[in-house]
């Protein structure tokens, strides 16, 4: 078995599924200039199926991604687990359509020789995170919430939650 990083060859499959491996670490999120992920652990593992129309995968990405925790600031550890089923086509309308069986459709063309997953594997790890990204409570950085909330303005977006919940929490009042 071929195994280019992240390439799936369009011809050439062996009939039957034809399983790839691929890891997407920190340099893979930083390639797409994403500050974001400041660290990643990540595999991606692909079955591509050759059929009469194209090329069936069927991909799962699992693992995890350190992003910053925006309550304290420290890295936090956010798990991945995701799944993405694709099919590939020749030539097929451009208007993306998402088939009934929950498969995406992507057009390739005849001369392309292999198809690209990367593209594929950084957008759903990117939309499989949480829109909010903090530890769980109790579970932050003592040292930097008391920092941050001594003379530091938390800026950023205003929510109905107290920001001060967490610290008293974390050093609830003397009776
Ligand atoms: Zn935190």
């Amino acid at each position: 078995m071929e195994n280019r990083e992240f390439l799936i060859p369009l011809n050439g499959l062996a009939s039957g599924g034809t399983r790839f491996r691929w890891k997407a670490d920190g340099k893979f999120f930083d390639d797409f200039g994403n500050a974001d992920i400041l660290d990643a652990d990540i595999v991606a593992e692909a079955v591509a199926v050759k059929n009469s129309g194209g090329v069936r995968v069927d991909c799962s990405i699992i693992g995890t991604v350190t992003v910053q925790c925006d309550r304290c600031m420290d890295d936090l550890v956010l798990p991945v687990d995701t799944e993405v089923s694709l099919k590939l086509r020749y030539n097929a309308p451009a208007d993306g359509t998402d088939d009934e069986d929950g498969c995406e459709t992507v057009s390739v063309s005849a001369e392309d020789h292999d198809f690209d997953m990367r593209q594929t594997v950084y957008d759903y790890v990117c939309v499989s995170l949480p829109m909010q990204r903090f530890h769980n409570d109790g579970e932050c950085n003592p040292e930097m919430i008391e920092r941050l909330g001594r003379g530091i303005t938390v800026t950023g977006t205003e929510t109905d939650e107290n920001p001060f919940e967490s610290l008293r929490e974390l050093f609830p009042e003397k009776k």
